[in-house]
């Protein structure tokens, strides 16, 4: 087994220190994996390229790519109240988007068997024509819809467990039945997008699946919404290759989520993807970092799922959390199996 990590310094250079989207969460990911020797003697470096316009463009509109252009020549500009664009903002944009297709192509010319991309700035909430949440270009989309074009695929999956709905990645496949976007995020939380009775428009009736998940969903929760509703969504679309957003902000000790996943319970949820990547897509598994902003649980939950993938022991202890009473998930995964196609039964 191989697992390449795309990493580059260039995007420390992204950095509003007292923003918690800021370049301090690359800084403590880098220091664990550097801090376990065991893990960063097996994981293979892999160089991030810049998106081409082309590339961006075949999931975002034109005004976007510019309107980030004009600010960034301008001297910088905040996109929407959160979401800050400096000089350099919009080239590392550019590299975090192609850090997302180097591991990609990595994955799909057999160059190693998975692949995780610690990029920023992150990418979900960017929708075709609005930079927001921290967000400038959709990395994600971006990769699944370069998987379609290059390389012919005609089914790619974005599994999206960042605590936050993925409204952009949601906006720019809803209508594409090649496309099967599945989301676990917090409900209520920011932004507000993503019930469960949303599945995708008309041409891609049932390529999204939502699983808003009351607060304090925890490790067992999310076992049984991976297993019971995921794991059978997969199984039927059998996508060629998965691609997980993988946003680590549903940990309990993250400051601005709503969820209660320990770092084990991270690992847990690294494994059934593992597993069912292996199951329907010969393994072809590529991890992109979105949010997770507890410099200390993020690191962790990073390398415990590079760990997981690496089939290493993960090396976390089941957190507290585990034993916390969790709300019950019958009702809401009751309603998927019996409304959305792909989980039906
Ligand atoms: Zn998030």
């Amino acid at each position: 087994m191989s697992l390449a990590l795309v990493s580059h310094s260039t995007y420390l250079d992204h950095d509003e220190p007292s923003h918690p989207e800021c370049a301090a969460r690359l800084r403590s990911i880098n220091s664990a994996i550097a801090a376990d020797t065991q893990l960063s003697a097996l994981l293979q470096p892999l160089e991030p390229r810049r998106a081409t316009d082309a590339e961006i463009l075949a999931v975002h509109q034109a005004g976007l790519l510019h309107q980030l252009e004009h600010m960034a020549a301008d001297g910088g500009d905040w996109a929407d109240p959160e979401t800050y664009v400096l000089p350099n903002s919009v080239e590392i944009a550019r590299l975090a988007a192609g850090g997302a297709l180097a591991a990609v192509s990595a994955v799909l010319d057999q160059r190693v068997d998975q692949a995780f991309a610690l990029i920023r700035p992150p990418g979900h909430h960017a929708t075709p024509s609005t930079a927001m949440g921290f967000c400038l270009f959709n990395n994600a989309a971006i990769a699944a819809q370069f998987a379609r074009d290059q390389y012919g695929l005609e089914r790619v999956a974005i599994l999206d467990w960042d605590v936050h709905h993925g409204n952009g990645t949601q906006d720019i496949f809803e209508n594409d039945p090649h496309v099967l976007y599945i989301s676990t995020h917090g409900w209520p939380l920011w932004p507000g997008t993503g019930h469960w009775r949303e599945m995708g428009g008309q041409a891609g009736a049932g390529s999204i699946l939502n699983l808003p998940l009351p607060p304090l969903t925890g490790d067992m929760g999310f076992d049984m919404a991976f297993r019971q509703v995921i794991a059978p969504a997969i199984q039927s679309f059998r996508p060629q290759l998965l691609i997980v957003s993988a946003g680590y902000d549903a940990h309990i000790q993250d400051p601005l989520g709503s969820l209660a996943v320990s770092t084990a319970g991270y690992a847990n949820l690294a494994a059934i993807v593992y597993n069912l990547a292996a199951e329907v897509c010969d393994g072809r598994l590529v991890g992109l970092l979105e949010g997770g902003y507890n410099l200390e649980a993020l690191a962790h939950s990073v390398v415990a799922t590079l760990r997981t993938w690496l089939q290493l022991p993960h090396g976390a202890s089941a957190h507290a959390a585990t034993h916390i009473p969790e709300p019950d998930l019958t009702p809401l995964i009751n309603a998927l199996r019996a409304a959305h196609p792909l989980v039906q039964r």
